[in-house]
């Protein structure tokens, strides 16, 4: 992969009770709960290939689930490992960018801060 433009990379993954937390090498942060980012995972079991056609959404997986541990994948990705066994899914950092639920990024908007936000 040779893009002129080089694209963000999380230079920090942090597991907290209320979720992931990734730093990231421009100095922006994101914050993923448990169940947001579980429920967009990319892996082959979670989107049918070649559709792109999501099957796993985060109402299929437990009220409960949380990362439970993450390894770096090459310089383009992480790999997270979900309390309920799952661990196929490689989150890339342009991945993880767009599902990033801050307000600059449009991602999830928890209820409560879109509340404030009205
Ligand atoms: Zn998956
Ligand atoms: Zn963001």
């Amino acid at each position: 992969m040779t893009s002129p433009s080089r694209s963000p990379r999380v230079s920090h993954v942090r597991i907290e009770p209320d979720g992931v937390h990734l730093a990231w090498d421009d100095g922006h942060g994101s914050h993923f709960r448990h169940r947001y980012l579980r429920g967009n995972c990319p892996c082959a079991v979670c989107v049918v290939e070649g559709t792109n056609q999501r099957v796993v959404f985060e109402k299929d997986v437990p009220e409960d689930v949380y990362a439970a541990d993450w390894m770096q994948v090459g310089q383009y990705g992480v790999q997270l490992l979900w309390s309920d066994t799952h661990m196929t899914g490689i989150f890339t950092f342009d991945y993880l960018r767009n599902l990033c639920p801050c307000a600059r990024h449009g991602g999830e908007v928890p209820p409560e801060e879109a509340e404030q936000r009205r």
